[in-house]
């Protein structure tokens, strides 16, 4: 390695540690394109599954290899390997869809790469393969979607993972103007699922228990709700009209969050699950028979969802940096990590000095 081809990236150790590491920059191979990384957001899954574990697991879906961290990359394509489509050029900005699939299963062929069957085709990058904490990523082409004007890089970012999530929830319970929807939840995923729900046509109420999140998602112009007082269910049943919501999208992974979603939720309802971990017990034939309630799980977003995702923002007007408190280099990543596991922030980024230098001017 020369100094010339030398990138940083960062790797999670378990156990609240990291480690920046020197890289050779990568060639891309055939089918793949190489990108400057511009935004790589940090998500809960990195915390849950890598950063907090003494030990993290190295099997399954979120088995981690020790690769460069980060599945929520954005950037624009500096180099161009062999067999890549004509429709990428050097110089395009883009998102990483986050997994990427072996190409040929059911799942993948719907575009679902996330649920990709085959065990050694499927490999999520910043879990199996090198992520977006880095100053360049090697993508395959098919995992890019376009990242269309005005939308900028740490918006790319905040759609990568997190926003598709929330988005992936809301397609999934057909939101629209008909509807009042409780998100249950205020991180990321909550706050971005309230905004989507807002501009997909429906009266939304956010539910939470720490104010600092509540008064981040009352500046972002959402409607929110103490999940800590005792009559909360009154509350809810008050601003519904006695009726309660028709859609729940839980986002908390939190059991009495679930199961208070469950019980105010009016009859022929419709609940997402898509906060991960966690359990929920309750009485089947009161709560779901008799209530004729449809409950879904939504894990990520599909590939196409992404892209109707990216057409949507421009045409909305809703731009996901909003949802974003903390900007960080490659370099700042340690401070990073322990700041957006300490809860108290809103959606934390590892960005280029470009692009955390114009973040910080818009601000
Ligand atoms: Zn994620
Ligand atoms: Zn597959």
């Amino acid at each position: 390695m020369t100094a010339d081809n030398i990138m940083r990236g960062v790797v999670l150790k378990g156990g609240r540690r990291l480690a920046i590491q020197d890289y050779a920059i990568p060639v891309p191979g055939s089918g793949q394109v190489l990108l400057k990384m511009q935004a790589s957001g940090l998500c809960g899954s990195d915390l849950r599954a890598i950063y907090r574990p003494e030990n993290p697991k190295s099997e399954g879906a979120e088995g981690y290899r020790g690769v460069v961290a980060g599945h929520e990359p954005c950037g624009q394509i500096v180099a161009i390997g062999p067999a890549v489509s004509p429709e990428w050029k050097v110089n395009d900005r883009v998102v990483v869809y986050h997994i990427h699939g072996c190409g040929s299963c059911r799942e993948c062929r719907a575009g679902r790469f996330i649920s990709c069957q085959s065990e050694l085709g499927r490999q999520a990058y910043g879990w199996q393969r090198d992520g977006g904490h880095s100053d360049y990523i090697l993508a395959s082409a098919v995992d890019l979607v376009r990242l269309l004007e005005p939308l900028s890089y740490i918006d790319g970012s905040v759609i990568a993972c997190g926003l598709g999530t929330a988005y992936a929830a809301t397609l999934r319970a057909q939101i629209s103007g008909l509807d009042t929807v409780l998100i249950t939840g205020l991180g990321p995923v909550g706050l971005g699922a309230a905004l989507l729900a807002q501009k997909e046509g429906a009266i939304v109420y956010g539910l939470e228990v720490d104010p600092f999140r509540r008064h981040a998602a009352e500046e972002l112009g959402i409607t929110t709700l103490d999940g800590a007082s005792p009559k909360i269910k009154e509350i809810i049943n008050e601003l519904t009209g006695g009726y309660g919501p028709s859609v729940v999208i839980d986002c908390s992974g939190h059991p009495g969050a679930r199961l208070t979603g469950l019980e105010v939720a009016r009859d022929w309802a419709r609940i997402v699950f898509v906060g991960e971990g966690g359990s929920v017990s309750f009485d089947v034939s009161p709560l779901v028979i008799h209530k004729s309630l449809s409950i879904f799980g939504s894990w990520v977003c599909s590939i196409s969802q992404m892209e109707s995702l990216v057409e949507n923002l421009v045409k909305w007007k809703l731009f996901p940096e909003r949802l974003v408190t903390h900007v960080f280099s490659v370099g700042g990543a340690e401070k990073a990590y322990s700041l957006f596991d300490s809860g108290k922030t809103g959606k934390v980024i590892i960005a280029s000095e470009e692009e955390a230098k114009r973040w910080s001017m818009s601000k």
